[in-house]
């Protein structure tokens, strides 16, 4: 199977086009001149279903909606796009909506950059002690994209093997002085839209080195539900999934962190195929998403989906919430019925399935978990703990907020019995202040 992107550039060859009207393809082209737009031929073909597509999961995953702006960002768009204005004109004012969309949350721009040789390196970040993300250049696009997903200051894809080469060296370098890491994670956009022989110059980088402190690979990617032929028949698929081989054969965990929102993406022939020949390798897939409002936000979704990834093989690992950025406002889904669905969909799956965590937000102190509703002295309080944090004695320690429905975000929340800070808002000492990051 050939790939086939589609965008607001040749969105007049869409397969389907005759489905929508004229009224939304103008929709997804105002929405899609804010919000990064592409899809491709596997999504459209054979994870929408276009005979309801309006309603459907997948479209909505893939397709910019009207709703997806404010009203007036919407008319300020589609009045400049129907009056011809130039080009020039249409991206100034799509980047100042863009900027008014909260475009790096969590402060992962100023907080998140580590320092080596006294200078800041770029592609990487070390927020909690034993994971390092690493954002290879070459890796920051995507098969499609997520319409709730916000990265589109990384959207701009570099090539080349002189980047390779050198950001795998700044990586290498970084390990051999941070043996606190275990873990490193290839994250994006998608790592896995590199060729096999880009992706092997980090691989062979990494295992050259021989670091011992190092336990564990993980790739982030949706490739299973975008593009699975990636693992099938893309010319390099061999050569990818022999780099897998190469990883487990050398003693080091290699973990899929693959993006799954709804069960349909694993439900395809091509999907099932993929995972059978990743696991082949010895490489274990993990998998997580968001809770998204139209998309899964209710139990039955959820625990399906659960159920079929342990069947595939897939261990469940992270529910979380919605970010604070671009569309939230379309997607979000309240903390507290997060969490109501969550318990649902965890009481309708054996144990099996419960290796899933959450619902948890990756705020700026780290990874916030609710907990649960319960009253205290007659007071209704939310309890949340840390799956991870900037600072390590955190983790685990349940905190409590005010009861509060309508929140979707952690500083929303009010600390509950009349405190006017939670624990980790007054300044300590923390033994993180030696790790050279924080954000994410
Ligand atoms: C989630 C996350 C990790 C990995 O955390 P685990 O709980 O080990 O999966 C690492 N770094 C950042 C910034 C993260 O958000
Ligand atoms: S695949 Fe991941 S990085 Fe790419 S658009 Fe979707 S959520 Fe964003």
């Amino acid at each position: 199977m050939n790939y086939k992107p589609y965008t607001i550039k040749n969105l007049g060859k869409l397969p389907w086009l005759n489905r929508l009207s004229d009224a939304q393809i103008f929709n997804i082209r105002v929405v899609g001149s804010v919000l990064p737009f592409k899809t491709n031929n596997y999504v459209v073909n054979e994870l929408i279903n276009w005979d309801d597509f309006e309603n459907d999961p997948m479209f909505i995953l893939n397709f910019p909606q009207k709703a997806m702006l404010a009203p007036d960002q919407f008319n300020t768009m589609a009045t400049l796009l129907n009056s011809g204005a130039s080009a020039e004109k249409t991206a100034m004012e799509a980047n100042r909506i863009r900027l008014s969309l909260n475009p790096h949350p969590a402060g992962q721009m100023d907080k998140n950059v580590p320092m080596l040789d006294n200078k800041k390196v770029n592609g990487i970040q070390h927020k909690y002690r034993e994971t390092m993300l690493f954002f290879p250049t070459q890796g920051q696009t995507c098969h499609a994209y997520c319409t709730f997903c916000f990265r589109w200051p990384q959207f701009t894809g570099l090539e080349g093997q002189r980047f390779a080469m050198k950001d795998a060296d700044t990586m290498v370098r970084y390990i051999k002085e941070h043996p606190e890491l275990t873990d490193i994670l290839f994250t994006g956009g998608d790592p896995m839209i590199m060729s096999a022989k880009l992706f092997s110059i980090y691989i062979n980088a990494l295992l050259d080195a021989k670091i011992k402190t190092i336990k564990t690979i993980r790739i982030g990617t949706k490739t299973l539900s975008f593009w699975p032929y990636r693992y099938l028949t893309d010319r390099d698929s061999p050569e990818l999934l022999g780099l897998f081989k190469k990883i487990t054969d050398a003693g080091i965990h290699l973990s899929i962190m693959s993006h799954i929102n709804h069960p349909r993406e694993i439900s395809t022939e091509a999907c099932e195929r993929a995972i059978s020949a990743i696991r082949k390798t010895g490489a274990v897939i993990r998998s997580q998403s968001p809770i998204l409002n139209r998309i899964n936000a209710d139990a039955d979704t959820w625990s399906r989906m659960w159920k079929e990834q342990v069947n595939l093989g897939i261990v469940p690992y992270y529910m979380f919430v919605a970010r604070d950025t671009g569309a939230q406002s379309y997607f979000s889904v309240p903390l507290v019925k997060a969490w109501k669905l969550y318990r649902e969909a965890y009481s309708q799956v054996s144990g099996i399935a419960r290796t899933v965590r959450g619902p948890s937000m990756s705020a700026s102190p780290g990874k916030v978990k609710v907990d649960g509703i319960t009253e205290i002295n007659g007071k209704k309080v939310m309890i949340l703990s840390f799956v991870q944090a900037r600072n390590p004695e955190w983790v685990k320690r349940p905190f409590f907020a005010e009861y509060d429905e309508k929140a979707i975000w952690l500083d929303q929340l009010k600390p509950a019995f009349g405190d006017d800070k939670f624990f980790f808002e007054t300044p300590q000492p923390t033994a993180s202040d030696e790790l050279s990051v924080i954000g994410g």
